[in-house]
């Protein structure tokens, strides 16, 4: 456990106190309580049951696939799966609901209490609980920009299943509210629960944040609505807790209270004030009996699980000899740990995971891609390390080699074969070389003798003279060979 960062404010120190809300859409054909489909990006209101519409007499019926999707994310949460949980409506007006509530679920959700594990920057690890995950129906969409006099609606997004899952206030930094959502993501990726595209609003966060002085009690809190990315997660927590401190140092009192996020500004600023639970006026929605699991069912689904981050990350550890950080890196996400369990395949895990992580993840923030669209596949690097794994190209060269086969999506094989980079290994080419440049430079051959480290400069010339194709094994020996006789 790392101590909580403390902010240094003008009268002293404060802790700032994060919990935060993830709205993760579920991966499934079909909406929570109607067979309409989920399918994204279909022209507006083309996927719209009587159900969703919220057409009077319609009867909403569960559907088996997202509870399965629910309890596997629990699982992986290790969270307790409450075999008996109950829909509420949650009751409030809104254009884009049609039918005045939204079927949620509010004292008796499906998951209880769970955990994640965080790894930070600094080698060290908070684990953060999770209060409690429940399902609910997402609300249309209202569209402002489609004509200047009106407010469509479209209710494609209407009825789709949603895990609100709900963490503790047990964050303490941006940077650990950030690790808390990539690594929630990796989880729900991994577990194929929820694809996490924060883009396309698959998965949406908001953000309670609270200061107080180290040891005190929890402070009033505001709530942050709808973050789409994790930069605007950590800016919003960034930005409020500053907000706050100034208000607390100038005599003031934070307002409980929903705020929005404007990325173009960086700043919060208030929506409304935050109402109570019971304005929803929830109660049990008449329609759907209480939800009950078979345990057998649940304990199926637990053993299906995949192999999930924290214990790939151990297995990384243990069967490559990574260390921490590296392994962490690889299994943030599951491409690019499937990327280096390909690419490691009978290669040298070490050189397999330096490529991944300096070259490759290199390549991609320049260009601003994602590893699934690599135009360097594991195969295709693999085949650049054979070629340094059998000396025919050096480190060095390989380098060049690979920013090329990143460019172009061509062969490691066919670059070096039509560049003319093959490695010179034969020691005559190289001793000629070497006498040559032991000529020219006396004094520093003589220097030899009293500071034998002067053969760094010398490997340094012949590789010079080489444009970097010499074999530096056969050159530090052949160098020696000469400097000392
Ligand atoms: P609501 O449903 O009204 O949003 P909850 O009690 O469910 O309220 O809490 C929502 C979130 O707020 C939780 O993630 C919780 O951890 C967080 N939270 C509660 N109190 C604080 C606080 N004082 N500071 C920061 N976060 C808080
Ligand atoms: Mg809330």
């Amino acid at each position: 456990m790392t101590d909580a960062p403390l902010i240094q404010g003008r009268t002293g120190e404060w802790e700032v106190v994060i919990g935060l809300e993830v709205h993760a859409q579920v991966i499934a054909r079909a909406k929570l309580f109607s067979g309409a489909s989920t399918a994204f990006g279909a022209p507006p209101n083309s996927q719209v049951s009587l159900v969703d519409a919220a057409m009077p007499g319609m009867l909403p019926v569960i559907n088996e696939a997202c509870v399965e999707q629910a309890v596997r994310t629990g699982l992986a949460l290790g969270a307790e799966i409450n075999l008996t949980s109950v829909f509420d409506r949650k009751n409030y007006f809104y254009p884009d609901l049609p039918a005045g509530y939204q079927i949620s679920q509010y004292g008796q959700p499906i998951v209880g209490k769970g955990e994640i594990v965080l790894d930070l920057a600094d080698g060290g690890a908070r684990t953060v609980g999770i209060t409690r995950l429940h399902l609910e129906q997402d609300a249309g969409k209202s569209l402002h920009d489609r004509g200047p006099n009106a407010t469509h609606v479209d209710l494609n997004r209407s009825g789709i299943a949603l895990m609100e899952i709900v963490s503790e206030p047990d964050m303490r930094s941006a940077e650990e509210a950030g690790a808390y959502v990539r690594k929630l993501r990796s989880i729900l990726r991994t577990i194929g629960t929820c694809d996490g595209n924060m883009d396309e609003g698959s998965m949406r966060c908001d953000v309670n944040v609270s200061v107080r002085r180290p040891g005190a009690a929890l402070g009033t809190r505001t709530e942050t609505k709808n973050l789409n990315s994790i930069r605007f997660v950590m800016r919003a927590v960034e930005y409020e807790a500053r907000r706050q401190i100034e208000v607390l140092e100038d005599g003031g009192a934070v307002a409980q209270e929903t705020r929005l996020f404007d990325p173009d500004r960086g700043e919060t600023r208030p929506m409304r004030t935050k109402e109570e639970a019971h304005d929803y006026r929830y109660f049990p929605d008449p329609d759907l009996l209480p939800l009950t699991l078979d345990a057998e069912w649940v304990a199926k689904i637990k053993a299906s699980l995949p192999e999930l981050p924290d214990a790939r990350k151990a297995r990384f550890m243990a069967e490559y000899g990574l260390i921490a950080d590296d392994a962490g890196v690889l299994v943030a996400e599951r491409e690019s740990a499937d990327y280096f369990e390909a690419l490691a395949e009978g290669r040298d895990a070490k050189t397999a995971a330096n490529w991944v992580i300096h070259d490759l993840f290199g390549q991609l923030n320049r260009a601003g891609g994602e590893i699934a669209d690599s135009p360097v596949s594991a195969a295709a690097l693999g085949g650049l390390l054979d070629l340094i794994a059998g000396g025919a190209i050096s480190g060095r060269i390989a380098k060049d080699v690979f920013a090329e086969m990143f460019a172009s999506g061509r062969e490691a094989s066919a670059i070096v074969e039509e560049k003319g980079l093959r490695q010179v290994s034969d020691e005559g080419a190289i001793a000629a070389i070497v006498d040559q440049i032991i000529a020219d430079n006396p004094g520093q051959a003589a220097a030899y003798a009293t500071n034998p480290k002067v053969i760094g400069w010398f490997v340094g010339q012949v590789m010079k003279a080489t444009q970097g194709q010499a074999n530096p094994a056969v050159v530090n020996a052949v160098l020696r060979k000469k400097l000392e006789g």
